[in-house]
């Protein structure tokens, strides 16, 4: 897949909880490297946490409605950025870039 930018990616967990306004830095991951939180998806009501995000690999992935990607598409699956462009330009203007 085409990157549209050279830049190290910021911590998943930084996104989220741009994205989300739920922050997620003081839960312990489990051994694998992940924290099971509320899906980010507009799309998916997630009542009971569903989404794995992974802060060992940089990745999420929700298991109820199966959205998931890397940093630069979580912005996309929660309804703030229409491709990956638009979300690096997003966590560039909230300084996460
Ligand atoms: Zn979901």
């Amino acid at each position: 897949m085409r990157r549209y930018q050279a830049d190290p990616l910021p911590p998943i967990a930084a996104v989220y909880a741009a994205v989300t306004g739920r922050s997620i830095a003081g839960v312990s991951p489990r051994i694998d490297g992940s924290v099971v939180v509320s899906c980010p998806s507009e799309r998916h009501n997630d009542r009971h946490p569903s989404c794995a995000v992974n802060v060992k690999k940089n990745v999420f992935y929700c298991r109820s409605c199966g959205v998931g990607g890397g940093v630069l598409d979580l912005p996309i699956v929660a309804g703030l950025s229409r491709n990956r462009r638009e979300s690096a330009q997003l966590l560039r203007e909230r300084g996460l870039l």
